[in-house]
């Protein structure tokens, strides 16, 4: 599996998880896979949901991943530069 796997990046209010409603296995976070479900191959069968959402009635598979797919855009959103505005409230 050497091709890379493509995706539209989606922001959605706070609905930032889009599950496959087809498979049901597959979870992204501010992202859909294109131009299919990498497991089902279902088109357009994403919609978003809220992590709390998800927890609800999500099978743990499907909450894990939802969660390393928010932690893993959260690391490839980290600038490499230490951001000037990092200092919290110093009072
Ligand atoms: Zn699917």
């Amino acid at each position: 599996m050497a091709s890379m796997q493509s995706f539209w990046p989606v922001s959605h209010r706070d609905d930032d998880f889009w599950v496959c409603m087809s498979c049901l296995t597959e979870v992204f976070y501010r992202k859909v896979p294109m131009p299919d479900c990498p497991s089902c191959h279902g088109v357009s069968t994403y919609e978003g949901f809220t992590l709390e959402a998800i927890r609800d009635w999500g099978t743990e598979e499907l909450i894990a991943k939802a969660i390393a797919a928010e932690e893993e855009a959260a690391a490839i959103v980290q600038p490499a530069a230490e951001p000037a505005a990092s200092v919290e409230a110093a009072d």
